[in-house]
């Protein structure tokens, strides 16, 4: 077993501290291997890995993800239905609104407030996207606006290119950690240490569920014309997938293409296509510049749908505080 660490958050267990240790040492009684595919259902498991392999992806450690891009080939055997494309785009949107409401404005900025009732809940949807843990997502995105566009940013594609930043940075053994020390306000919640360690199970769960419904409403209303498996690929595999690519053209295309409001020391801009798939993500150099609001369209034409969907909890009491954009920022802009 891996040797304990110790890290700044007390008391995390021996296998959450080697999460946060870049030299946890393999023992020689499990093999690489093992602990490599044992590290796809449980992250507390420590690899070792050498300083010539720490920015190299490790295809291994990969498999699961690449296996979700191909399980969605499985389109070609199971067909489309209404309902099943129904249910694939309603995730997609619950989701996207997880993750960029929670995961982003809430865990990694702090924007507003909430109970730990529904911080929960949003984590644990956050956590069915197969975009790792709450913990693990806060701490890298902090990291990203520390040094934006720099040779230290795991994600700038001026830097490190348009495919390493969309897709390749986070497939290595450095970023595969979670650096406890850059989210202490998160990790003292032993349930978000839970989801971020067994950061497979609650996508594993909402597999599971998928086909449940599929094969459910084969037999109840087979005018439908869906099944486990037709439910499965589309309101699992594609709706995941679609949403994974949409959420990481934040990191490689809103550095790239777009228009700069202001004038931040990184490549963020703004843009209206990215805005609308990621349900206002794409005002990216408005949120480099004031990361600090919950908003993130400052102008009322900027569509923020999410920024709208915080506004009605708000209304409905589940969260408060909502950060809104300061008249100083307002008068800095050039446009
Ligand atoms: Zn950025
Ligand atoms: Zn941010």
């Amino acid at each position: 077993m891996a040797t304990p660490q110790p890290i700044p958050i007390a008391p995390p267990t021996r296998a959450e501290a080697s999460t946060g240790n870049a030299t946890d040492p393999a023992s020689p009684r499990h093999g690489w291997l093992v602990r490599t595919v044992r590290r796809w259902f449980d992250t507390g498991v420590g690899v070792a890995s050498d300083a010539s392999s720490e920015d190299r992806i490790d295809w291994l450690r990969a498999a699961p993800f690449v296996a979700m891009h191909l399980a969605c080939l499985g389109v070609l055997w199971v067909g489309l239905s209404p309902v099943a494309l129904g249910v694939a785009a309603a995730l997609y949107a619950l989701r996207m609104f997880a993750l960029t409401g929670f995961y982003h404005r809430y865990f990694s900025h702090r924007t507003f407030q909430t109970s730990r009732a529904v911080q929960f809940v949003f984590a644990l949807i956050g956590a069915s996207c197969v975009q790792r843990g709450p913990l693990w997502w806060a701490a890298h995105h902090r990291h990203h606006h520390r040094v934006t566009d720099t040779a230290a940013d795991p994600h700038s594609p001026a830097i490190h290119g348009f495919l390493w930043s969309h897709v390749g940075w986070f497939l290595t053994p450095r970023h595969f950690r979670t650096d406890l020390s850059r989210v202490p306000d998160l990790a003292k919640y032993p349930e978000l240490r839970w989801l971020d360690r067994f950061d497979i199970a609650v996508p594993v769960v909402l597999a599971l569920v998928m086909y449940g419904l599929g094969v459910l409403l084969q037999h109840v209303a087979p005018q439908w014309g869906t099944s486990g498996g037709q439910m499965l690929v589309w309101g699992f595999f594609v709706s995941t997938v679609v949403l994974f690519h949409a959420t990481v053209t934040i990191n490689s295309l809103a550095h790239r293409f777009g228009k700069r409001r202001f004038d931040t020391r990184d490549d963020s801009r703004n843009n209206v296509w990215l805005a609308l798939l990621t349900f206002g993500e794409g005002w990216h150099n408005n949120h480099h510049f004031f990361p600090g609001s919950s908003r993130q369209g400052f102008r009322w034409w900027e569509i923020d749908l999410t920024w709208y969907g915080l506004k009605l909890m708000s209304a409905l009491g589940l969260v408060r505080g909502l950060k809104p954009v300061p008249a100083w920022v307002l008068a800095k802009a050039r446009s």
